[in-house]
């Protein structure tokens, strides 16, 4: 029988499962799709906004270059020329502390550093966390044999290795950036796996990233970050041309789905308006074979509530916001006013160091091409409850705020030539203590439900490598069955 497959939400995720579907069907598969998207545009989070010569990412600018699937499809796109790296020999991250941004010392794997003797009278650690990181590989063998089997929280997990000091100065501000929330809640097994295998194998983390370094035998890292010239943008736009034309609904929001004994009814509306997610106008029903929810969390747990309430709640988890206030300043403005900021691929600021911002990205050194010769370019990163708040308050607001606390750090800014706001509400859903056990009873109600496939960043990883690779799995799987 043909498949006519519903894809919910047009983010990357649901973007990746279309191109792949779209591939299966030029391969000759009986299969045809259509993607439902509630905005006006495809890509969701995954935007480029391109203006006076500045390429400013609102949302991802980057994937992590050791993950390869974003490459892979970046390659098929034609888009290989584009494939462009982080500007690795000038890469420095700077926390922010007593209100100096001070540098991160060289080495660092996340809060582990795989050179003790250049935490040496670093000024970024006080004597007391200079020693608990000297001693931790002394206690490798403790470690090892004391780990909890359960999971447990990054901040319980961090501390034991380095102690509260590096937990708050480093271990924080570096998840908050990827995962918002809080790391006393964050689960370390599904947020940190890597680690947490390191802690098994080894028992000490930074003997673990050393011998890493020592198997690498002189081999040169490749850079950390990996994007597109034209911006992460252009990944999801080249997706999405590849598409069918007839096979994208924009501008229309799926309401509620039903079971039916051949597939699915899929009830959709127009959608109001960009800012106003209820439906405008009387909804339509549709009927497909397959349907495959990639909306966010708190949208898919209220579509999977009368299908099984138990699989919508265990959906349901929390999800924290973000604001990016992205400023651009011309050639003639960024020469006239001699700005500057550090070297380096911009700050994180921990908890408690008297700003509301989270982080900033200095983007214009963090890669090569994003402002015209002779400007500038930084963006600003509010997250968690600061987000939550902000949301609710006007573009000027938000950009006055995110220019008055990025001078707080970086002396006086002029007023920007381009400014870009946006407010990502509830975008990053927080994989608390006890995740991975929640996916697998997903799981199980997902197949027994059948017919129904659940992508996006709810799940197994929030980063746009993790979420192609999802979803091109589950779209052949589909397509396949
Ligand atoms: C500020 C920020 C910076 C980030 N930086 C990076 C980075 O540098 N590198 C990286 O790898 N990752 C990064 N991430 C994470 C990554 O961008 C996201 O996890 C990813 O883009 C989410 O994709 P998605 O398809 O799961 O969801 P989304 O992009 O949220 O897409 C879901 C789509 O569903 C639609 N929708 C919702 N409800 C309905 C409905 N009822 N009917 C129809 N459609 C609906 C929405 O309109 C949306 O388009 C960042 C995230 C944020 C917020």
């Amino acid at each position: 029988m043909p498949k006519h497959i519903a894809i919910v939400g047009g983010g990357i995720a649901g973007l990746a499962a279309a191109y792949e579907l779209t591939r299966r069907q030029r391969e000759g598969a009986d299969v045809t799709f259509t993607l439902i998207e509630a905005s006006p545009r495809l890509g969701g989070i995954v935007e480029t906004h391109r203006e006076a010569g500045f390429i400013m990412e609102t949302g991802p600018d980057a994937w992590v270059t050791e993950k390869p699937w974003a490459r892979e499809v970046a390659g098929e796109l034609g888009l290989a020329g584009e494939i462009m790296q982080s500007n690795d020999a000038e890469r420095v991250t700077y926390v922010l502390r007593g209100g100096k941004l001070l540098a991160m010392p060289d080495g660092m794997r996340m809060m582990v550093p795989s050179d003790l003797a250049a935490l040496d009278g670093h000024a970024l650690f006080s004597p007391a966390a200079r020693r608990a990181y000297a001693a931790e590989p002394q206690r490798a063998e403790d470690l090892k044999h004391t780990h909890p089997h359960s999971d447990e929280s990054v901040a319980t997990f961090v501390t034991r290795h380095f102690g509260a000091e590096v937990l708050r100065v480093v271990g924080a501000p570096l998840l908050n950036g990827v995962f918002g929330g809080d790391v006393r809640r964050l689960s370390v097994q599904a947020v940190m796996a890597p680690f947490v295998k390191m802690e098994h194998e080894h028992g000490s983390l930074i003997a673990a990233v050393q011998q890493r370094d020592r198997e690498r035998n002189g081999k040169p890292r490749p850079a950390t970050f990996t994007t597109l010239r034209s911006g992460m943008g252009a990944l999801a736009e080249a997706m999405a041309a590849t598409l069918p034309p007839t096979s994208t609904q924009l501008n229309t929001t799926a309401l509620s789905l039903r079971r039916t004994p051949e597939g699915w009814v899929v009830h959709t509306a127009a959608t109001a308006s960009s800012r106003d997610p209820r439906p405008a106008g009387t909804s339509q029903q549709h009927s497909f074979t397959d349907v495959v929810l990639a909306t966010p969390v708190a949208a898919t747990a209220h579509l999977l509530h009368s299908i099984d309430r138990r699989a919508a709640q265990l959906v349901d988890i929390p999800a924290s916001s973000a604001v990016t206030v992205a400023f651009a300043f011309s050639p003639e403005i960024a020469q006239a006013q001699s700005i500057t900021w550090p070297k380096g691929f911009g700050f994180l600021a921990p908890p408690g160091e008297g700003t509301r911002l989270l982080a900033a990205t200095f983007a214009d050194q963090k890669f090569a091409d994003r402002a015209p010769v002779g400007g500038r370019l930084l963006r600003a990163y509010f997250g968690g409850p600061t987000a939550d708040k902000l949301i609710r308050q006007t573009d000027e607001a938000i950009a006055q705020l995110a220019h008055t606390e990025l001078q707080k750090m970086l002396g006086p800014l002029p007023p920007a030539t381009v400014t870009v706001v946006r407010r990502w509400p509830r975008a990053l859903p927080q994989y608390e203590v006890g995740h991975l056990n929640r996916m697998a009873e997903l799981d199980r109600r997902i197949s027994a439900i059948g017919k129904l496939r659940l992508l996006g960043n709810g799940y197994r990883g929030v980063g746009v490598p993790d979420l192609i690779r999802d979803a091109r799995t589950a779209a052949r799987t589909v397509a396949a069955a």
